[in-house]
């Protein structure tokens, strides 16, 4: 069988919204109720929230006896605000693992937990050249010399509490989207980008009056950026967990923007040969551009389930995206490669 069209329009609309729907770890109930209401509109799917604040869609397929779970996140990379400084300023601490000088310059959303969201940017705290000259080079960005400097008139730790910021406050970077010739630039692509794959996958095949082979599970994580996402909510009848998330690009990787990647290892070890080898079967039949790559620091959802004890046979597919953790950018055709790829597998 052939995999009918998929939506590139609706992709790219729900990406859109999604990547513009701030979501750092631990404040991702935004993200996580976009993409509810996007799965609303297609009756059939049964959704439910987990304790943890994962959601949870099911399909009942042609068949039961070997259901399927497939997983992505729609936390992001963030921070939180660790102290006021005296004069108004604030010190963050890191939600997820990145490098200070891939955010800085950013502009910033602080969501005040006793009032309105606040504007801001990440600086270091030697930002101007004028002042400090060779330093504004030199200097290693840390957590004690980088800061937000918010857009309100306030010079000291008092003006700041008033604006309702405390200790513990989110913030979320902008995620910059621009899209220019089929590709998209913007933060956060992890792991929005594929969130919509599998979103526009149940739509693929809705609109071709289709259901999936075997009764199928969406779980969105909402903890990934911090290890243990999918450690909980993946339903107890899946045999197997395909995970949805970005492919590593860079010297030495075959991943590219332009291909979907099958991962066969990474900091966590090898993935599931028999389910590996299952995608890369498939991709072959229906002529799915892709790479398979090992990719070096990188740690995914399905480890995570693995670790806390999930019983099922594990796999790693994911759109090329360059500079990840980082301003990332990936390309169109990789993210109609890894939603083909996503349907011929519920198909299968
Ligand atoms: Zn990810």
């Amino acid at each position: 069988m052939t995999i009918p069209t998929i939506d590139s329009e609706f992709l790219i609309s729900f990406l859109s919204g999604l990547l513009n729907t701030p979501s750092p770890t631990g404040l991702a109930e935004p993200a996580i109720a976009f993409t509810e209401q996007a799965l609303l509109s297609f009756p059939g799917l049964s959704l439910k929230r987990t304790r943890k604040g994962a959601l949870v869609a099911t399909w009942v397929g042609e068949k039961s006896d070997a259901p399927r779970a497939l997983t992505a996140h729609a936390d992001t990379l963030g921070a939180m605000v660790k102290q006021i400084k005296s004069n108004g300023r604030l010190m963050m601490a890191k939600i997820g693992s990145y490098a200070w000088n891939t955010v800085e310059g950013e502009g910033c959303m602080v969501f005040a937990s006793s009032g309105t969201p606040a504007r801001g940017s990440i600086l270091l705290e030697m930002a101007s050249g004028h002042v400090h000259g060779a330093k504004v080079n030199d200097t290693k960005r840390e957590d004690d010399n980088m800061e937000v400097r918010l857009d309100a008139r306030t010079t000291s730790k008092e003006e700041t509490e008033a604006l309702g910021i405390r200790v513990g406050d989110f913030i979320a970077f902008d995620p910059r989207l621009e899209i220019t010739s089929g590709f998209v630039r913007s933060r956060h692509l992890d792991d929005k980008a594929c969130v919509a794959c599998l979103v526009a996958a149940i739509k693929t095949l809705y609109d071709a009056g289709l259901k999936p082979t075997q009764t199928s599970y969406w779980h969105i994580s909402n903890y990934e950026e911090v290890g243990h996402g999918a450690a909980a909510g993946i339903p107890v009848e899946a045999t197997e967990l395909l995970c949805v998330d970005m492919a590593a690009v860079g010297e030495g990787q075959t991943s590219d923007e332009f291909h979907s990647t099958l991962c066969v290892k990474d900091s966590g070890g090898p993935y599931h040969h028999g389910l590996s080898q299952k995608l890369r079967q498939l991709a072959d039949e229906h002529a799915i551009p892709y790479k398979v790559d090992i990719y070096p620091y990188y740690g995914s959802d399905g480890e995570a389930f693995w670790r806390a004890g999930g019983d099922v046979a594990v796999a790693l597919i994911g759109p090329g995206v360059d500079a990840s953790h980082n301003y990332e950018r990936t390309h169109l055709d990789a993210l109609l490669a890894t939603t083909q790829w996503v349907v011929a597998y519920l198909l299968s």
